[in-house]
């Protein structure tokens, strides 16, 4: 091979990239001081500024780096606008090992770069990134969320993701089995972290019969005691008679094997993209005439709670707005029914249908 051809071979083209999805805007953040490289990915604003967490991650090359960039801002973009939310979708990395590379400098610099975004960007945690470090980003700039009570953010947003889930599970359930009661329903829960614990709470309070599995073992001995849920192990949780699956733990669970595996009638969990390959998986949990609560959907009310911070932060408004997410739940089911579409499908024409009308709104001066 030339040089000019493998010059060629290893060229990204970043603007079919970003034509692909028709992401807007994208910013390439570098600071030699401080070791900084960051991309911030801005992928619609059509219903209000983009709002998306910022990840660190040790990414392999730039190049996997703006994949994920890319992919989680269009993500972000759908998740507000099914919310009902008048916010975009964005998203930032910082590449490199979360272990040693987070410094207040490094923070406060990319805070810097967020502020010169002038509010087309918010920011907020997301892996790898804590409180502490949305804190030295404040330093910087006003365009963060997900902030402490202390300085009059939010706080944890767990408690509203799960109250959310648990609204599109009883959705789920009444589509699936008639009525909205999980009294006495079997459900199956993987992860019980922040989320899957309080998703616990309204479980057991409604008198549901728990299965629990995690890979921390101290949790699982907590919650089977407090709450009387049965352990059980690993990969057996696809498996058991339940009526509900629930994961709240792991993203793309939903593969041809764990599918074939399954014997709840519904799927409602917290995980982010738990579709393997939504074109496959989808289609494949109709045919199984399983009900799948879309995720994006039902667990929004992380972003739901940030978006009241942004507006003016009220608990009780954070979750009556996530209480929502049943009826739009229900409404996607029957969307889908209608359309005979999977309900990823049918969730993400929902939201591609309000920016589009919005964008007709805001047509008129
Ligand atoms: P978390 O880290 O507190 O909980 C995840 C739990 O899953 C942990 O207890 C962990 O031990 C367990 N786990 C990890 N690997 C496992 C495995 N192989 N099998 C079983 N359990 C395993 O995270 P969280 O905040 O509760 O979030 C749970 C999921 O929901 C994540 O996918 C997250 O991206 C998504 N989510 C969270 C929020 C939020 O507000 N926290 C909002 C939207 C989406």
């Amino acid at each position: 091979m030339s040089t000019t051809q493998s010059a060629k071979a290893a060229q990204i083209d970043i603007f079919s990239q970003l034509q692909a999805y028709n992401h807007e805007k994208l910013v390439f953040c570098q600071d030699k001081h401080t070791g900084l490289k960051a991309i911030i990915a801005i992928h619609n604003t059509v219903l209000g500024p983009g709002l998306g967490g910022t990840r660190v991650w040790n990414y392999a090359n730039d190049t996997e780096a703006l994949n994920d960039v890319l992919r989680l801002s269009r993500g972000m973009t759908y998740k507000a606008a099914i919310s009902g939310l008048n916010l975009g979708g964005a998203k930032a990395v910082i590449i490199g090992d979360a272990k040693t590379i987070k410094t207040e400098a490094l923070m406060r610099k990319f805070g810097r770069f967020v502020e010169n975004l002038n509010g087309k960007y918010i920011t907020a945690e997301d892996v790898n990134t804590t409180t502490r470090d949305m804190e030295y980003v404040n330093m910087e700039t006003d365009h963060v969320v997900g902030l402490p009570e202390s300085m009059g953010g939010g706080g944890d947003p767990s408690p509203v993701t799960a109250y959310g889930v648990y609204m599109g599970m009883k959705a789920a359930v009444k589509h699936a089995f008639g009525n909205e009661s999980l009294n006495g329903k079997k459900v199956a829960i993987q992860g019980i972290g922040k989320v899957g614990g309080h998703l616990l709470e309204h479980l057991h309070k409604e008198g549901a019969k728990l299965f629990i599995t995690d890979i921390n073992e101290e949790m699982l001995a907590k919650y089977s005691k407090e709450f009387g849920a049965t352990v059980v192990k690993g990969d057996e949780i696809y498996s058991i008679d339940a009526d509900v699956f629930a994961p709240c733990a792991l993203g793309a669970i939903l593969n041809t094997e764990n599918i074939g595996k399954l014997k709840a009638k519904v799927i409602a969990g917290a995980a982010n993209n738990q579709l393997a390959d939504e074109n496959v998986h989808g289609p494949m949990l109709i045919e199984k005439g399983i009900a799948y609560a879309p995720d994006f959907l039902i667990n929004a009310g992380g972003l739901i709670n940030v978006y009241q911070e942004h507006i003016g932060y009220n608990r009780e408004t954070a979750f009556r707005n996530t209480e929502h997410i049943f009826n739009v739940t229900s409404d996607i089911f029957k969307m889908a029914d209608a359309k005979n579409i999977h309900t990823q499908k049918a969730a993400m024409e929902l939201a591609e249908k309000r920016i589009n009308d919005m964008l007709h709104v805001g047509s008129t001066y």
